[in-house]
């Protein structure tokens, strides 16, 4: 379960509103029963319930049950799309291992906004189902041209460019450290936005196949071809 409190030897953690539901409601633990915690910063750790009630209750953390374990380097920036897809892109990213996930308008994109919080959840329900226990950090939307205006060149870009269209290309030979991916809405990038990510020396594009892919199975093919190739 993930709990943004801190957790370590001994430490009594205080547990209320959807988690206390979920635990002492929905999964009716009582006093004894173990929990499995983490909070993306302190590892995983082995708690007992020490009070359960209806809407809140504590419990005690008594062994680390994992290090932390910090996800490879890896963001992935994508242009929001329909709702249920753009759901589907952040939770398959979580589970794949993904640090950050940066949603982009670009100019071709539909969706005028997202909801963090919303996506953020999402994020957070991927560690707790794939047992992370680190949680992908879901960043507020903004601008493709801003993001890159701002960008760090020592953290390279892997551009899923649909125009390359020809076999999958293998990451092999890329350099390992800080990458992020970057994927287009369903409306692919426009000619500006091409011409600059094609001058820009901190981009590789790659073919992710002669196929063109919806936005939401681009992002799962290219992080598990970054995986593969450059990953944990
Ligand atoms: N409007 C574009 C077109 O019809 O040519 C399609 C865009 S595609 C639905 C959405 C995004 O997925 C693209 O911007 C690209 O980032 C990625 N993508 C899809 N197919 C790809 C491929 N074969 N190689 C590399 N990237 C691909």
């Amino acid at each position: 379960l993930y709990l943004d409190r801190p957790l370590g030897p001994m430490q009594a953690v205080a547990v209320d509103g959807p988690q206390a539901h979920y635990l002492f409601a929905v999964m009716r633990l009582e006093v004894g029963a173990s929990v499995e915690l983490f909070n993306g910063r302190d590892g995983s750790w082995s708690a007992t319930v020490q009070k359960a009630g209806k809407r809140n209750g504590e419990l005690l953390c008594q062994s680390q049950s994992a290090p932390q374990r910090n996800p490879p380097d890896l963001w992935l920036i994508f242009a929001p799309i329909k709702k249920a897809r753009t759901d589907f892109i952040v939770e398959k990213a979580a589970e794949l291992g993904v640090a950050r996930i940066l949603p982009v308008q670009t100019d071709h994109t539909n969706s005028e906004r997202i909801r963090q919080d919303r996506l953020q959840a999402h994020a957070i329900g991927a560690a707790e189902q794939c047992g992370g226990n680190f949680v992908a950090a879901v960043t507020d939307l903004t601008s493709l041209s801003r993001l890159l205006d701002g960008w760090d060149p020592a953290r390279r870009i892997l551009w899923a460019d649909e125009s390359r269209a020809g076999p999958a290309e293998t990451l092999a030979g890329l350099p390992a450290g800080p990458w992020a991916i970057l994927i287009g809405p369903e409306g692919g990038f426009s000619a500006a936005e091409r011409a600059r990510l094609a001058q820009l020396p901190f981009v590789d594009p790659v073919s992710l196949g002669p196929r063109i892919l919806r936005a939401d199975t681009a992002a799962v093919a290219a992080i598990s071809l970054w995986q593969a190739a450059l990953g944990d």
